[in-house]
């Protein structure tokens, strides 16, 4: 659905994007992921078309952004980092100025398309109101709505849940998702969690560059270090150690707790294959039970954090 190639921007002699190249099957959810200032709404505002690129190419469906725009814009809603939305109207007033911007002409057709788009992120109540009136999620869902008008199948959403509260941010995330069923959807955002909750696919980007890609546990997975084991052994605590120090499988440890005579270790193994069952009968013949071991894993956030040196966000609930 979206195949961005060697993407580049700079604006005078600063480099936002550097060389960014992806696709996006049909029907992904995917995340664009980074800190402030990656390059995440350049890349959107170009995909959008609605910023020239440096150089690169943007397919979005069949059509090249730079060659064939009108008909690759038809493929896409947009909901830019500040939804374009106008106060003064109300949504039915609003949302039928966007039915006359992207071609809906009939009267039969923009009806339906309203009703079927204020369904859709549930906004019939409040219909004939002011926009300027609604609370910020509702807003949101009104530039929501914008970006559905015409049933374009790719949705293109920057930051989507930016300054909403708690119970809003659950409402829109929920949205999307189940806007995911009948559409491809790229989202940017800051905050882990929230890619971690709607994207079945993750690209990293940092300073203008794509650092990584994958789904979130692969990305996990991956950049676990495989050397690492946490271990959780039953029994005296010098004996444990004393066990520890002599394994030939582990160079060193750091006890994470000890609870109930429990104790728990992060371990760092001697080797790179995978020792656990050696380490299972090694403990196992000084009658100290393993009574939980796994190889690390990493969240999303420690992915994050390795990968670009910065502590990812949280919201503020
Ligand atoms: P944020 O989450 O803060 O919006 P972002 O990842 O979306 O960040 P961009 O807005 O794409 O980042 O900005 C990337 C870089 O380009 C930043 O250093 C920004 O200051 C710079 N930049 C963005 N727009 C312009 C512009 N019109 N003129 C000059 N520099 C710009």
């Amino acid at each position: 659905m979206i195949e961005v190639t060697n993407l580049v921007k700079d604006y005078g002699n600063h480099h936002a994007v550097k060389g960014i190249s992806f696709t996006v099957g049909e029907g992904q959810i995917v995340g664009l992921l980074g800190p402030n200032g990656a390059g995440k709404s350049t890349t959107m505002n170009i995909m959008t078309g609605y910023i020239s690129s440096t150089a690169g190419k943007v397919k979005i469906g069949e059509y090249d952004m730079f060659e064939q725009p009108l008909k690759a814009k038809k493929l896409i809603g947009y909901l830019p980092e500040m939804p374009p939305i106008y106060e003064e109207m109300t949504v039915e007033e609003y949302l039928n100025f966007v039915c006359s911007l992207k071609g809906i002409r009939k009267k039969k057709d923009r009806m339906e398309n309203i009703a079927e788009v204020e369904e859709a992120v549930r906004i019939t109540d409040v219909k004939g109101r002011l926009i300027k009136n609604l609370s910020k999620g509702y807003k949101q869902r009104v530039g929501l709505a914008q970006a559905l008008i015409g049933n374009p199948p790719l949705l293109i959403l920057d930051e989507p849940t930016v300054g909403l509260d708690p119970n809003q941010i659950i409402e829109i995330r929920a949205l999307i998702k189940k806007l995911g069923e009948k559409h491809t959807i790229i989202l940017s955002s800051h905050i882990l969690s929230e890619v971690n909750a709607i994207c079945d696919y993750v690209l990293i980007i940092d300073k203008g560059l794509l650092v990584a890609e994958d789904t979130p546990e692969n990305l996990s997975e991956h950049f676990a270090d495989k050397n690492r084991i946490l271990l959780s052994v039953k029994g005296e605590k010098e004996l444990i150690e004393q066990a520890l120090e002599e394994s030939e499988y582990i160079a060193s440890y750091t006890v994470t707790g000890e609870n109930e005579g429990v104790l728990d270790v992060t371990a760092e193994t001697s080797v790179k294959e995978d020792v656990r069952d050696a380490l299972f009968f090694e403990f196992a013949d000084k009658k100290l039970p393993i009574v939980k071991m796994e190889t690390e894993t990493l969240s999303l956030e420690e992915v994050f954090l390795k990968l670009t040196g910065k502590e990812g966000e949280e919201e503020e609930s």
